[in-house]
């Protein structure tokens, strides 16, 4: 008994070495990451817990020896979240795992209770005739697959962006989606609905996928399926948020900077580790990195920005604040899983540019990709402004959507050597471009 005790001591001694040597004091992008989700923990846009999140990020950046810290502050429109809640009431009473959408329109405290209505994809829902869901409860079921480049977020993500103002606009009371995410836990993913163009604001919720599957199953038996729907939030005006922006200066201002993007705030069901802290912390330790033999010919400019997931309206403010002139802008905001493809959006002039960031990433076994890069929500309104050129390092996104947006969203599955694996890829990018003598342009 006591060996056997002993036993379990030490291994788990080996064990709690075994992290610690992964993600070594002085790891300036493992002490961004752990103490974001840590220290501040949700960041909900808009949210108490964003400001201190902007507190930490500024003091942070200035003791790691940025420039020009500085917080950028705008006003948004917000969700505050209130009680989540669904059951089914018919063929059978069952408690369903349910989140609320950002900008879900608000239940009574009882809740609504409706008549559901399946469509098994989002194009079944459009074709749905005009008034025909009036009173009722629409489900929509999609088929979203994992994918290493994260693909299926596009198309199928629209049925949580689109779905509940389409069902709206047919009368129906509320809407339940299944869950845009490829886990198959129960755990529901939230994320942002819009209601635009007039559209009257309903009950939005997200289920887990087993639960999904449990109605999908009802549905095909043929049996009428009756929900109960409480979501009490609150789409909420005036909320105070901002951006953290914080330089490195280069060897010479009058250069175009290089702008580098992610997002503070998070979802509130987890602690935003792979969205979007794991970005944050991959961004600032390569920009330090890039400098660490002196300073670089440009100016790195790290954007940390507030909600951008309501609308991404940190990017845009961004953008609306600063006319300096820029060069290039990349952001990281898919995971903390490993850099595997390197796109560009680059003007003709810059191809050898190009080419000696796909040459110095070739032995990390980076390929060089055939698309276009596009930065992300945060720094692509400066890039259509000002006409940037975008360099995107595409990470594997084959379990991303297992943990977005969702109660997993936490420190603990993010691997200290595929966040190191980052930052090695983005330390070569920043070096090369923040070190280009000649102009920096996108195609035209
Ligand atoms: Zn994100
Ligand atoms: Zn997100």
């Amino acid at each position: 008994m006591r060996n056997t005790l002993r036993a379990v001591a030490l291994s788990a001694l080996i064990a709690a070495h075994a992290a610690h040597a992964q993600a070594p004091e002085g790891d300036v992008a493992w002490s961004i990451l752990a103490g974001l989700t840590s220290e501040v923990g949700p960041r909900m846009p808009g949210s108490e817990a964003e400001a201190r999140a902007r507190v930490w990020a500024e003091a942070r950046l200035k003791a790691l020896g940025f420039s020009n810290v500085t917080v950028e502050p705008f006003a948004i429109r917000g969700y505050v979240r209130g009680r989540d809640e669904a059951s089914l009431t018919a063929p059978f009473p069952f408690k369903l795992a349910v989140t609320a959408l950002g900008y879900s329109g608000t239940t009574p405290e009882k809740g609504i209770e409706g008549e559901v209505v399946y469509f098994a994809t989002l194009d079944a829902l459009k074709a749905a005739p005009a008034g025909s869901l009036i009173g009722k409860i629409a489900f929509i079921d999609h088929a979203m697959k994992r994918a290493q480049d994260g693909s299926g977020y596009g198309p199928y993500g629209q049925v949580r962006r689109a779905g509940p103002a389409i069902a709206s606009g047919k009368g129906a009371i509320g809407v339940v989606i299944r869950s845009i995410g490829t886990d198959s836990h129960r755990n529901p993913h939230t994320g942002g609905t819009t209601f635009a163009d007039g559209a009257k604001p309903i009950p939005a919720g997200a289920v887990s996928n087993p639960d999904a599957d449990l109605i999908a199953r009802i549905a095909r038996s043929g049996k009428p399926i009756r929900l109960n729907l409480t979501l009490t939030g609150k789409t909420t005006e005036g909320l105070p948020s901002g951006n953290v922006v914080a330089d490195l200066p280069g060897r010479d201002p009058s250069l175009p900077l290089i702008l580098v993007g992610c997002h503070l705030d998070s979802w509130d069901l987890g602690t935003g580790a792979i969205d979007d802290a794991a970005g944050c912390a991959i961004i600032t330790a390569a920009a330090l990195n890039a400098q660490a033999s002196g300073k670089a010919l440009r100016t790195i400019r790290v954007l940390w920005a507030g909600s951008e997931e309501l609308g991404g309206f940190g990017g845009k403010a961004y953008a609306a604040k600063h006319a300096e002139p820029h060069a290039l802008a990349m952001e990281s905001d898919f995971g903390a899983g490993q850099v595997w493809r390197v796109n560009f959006t680059i003007g003709d002039a810059n191809k050898p540019l190009a080419d000696r960031i796909a040459t110095a990433l070739s032995p990390m076994g980076i390929v060089r990709g055939s698309g276009k890069a596009n930065g992300g929500t945060d720094v692509e309104p400066m890039i259509e402004k000002q006409k940037l050129a975008v360099v995107d390092l595409d990470q594997d996104g084959t379990h991303y959507f297992d943990l977005h947006h969702t109660p997993d969203d936490t420190l603990d599955k993010v691997d200290p050597a595929d966040l190191a694996q980052n930052v090695a890829a983005w330390t070569e990018v920043l070096k090369i471009v923040a070190n280009e003598a000649g102009p920096i342009a996108a195609a035209p």
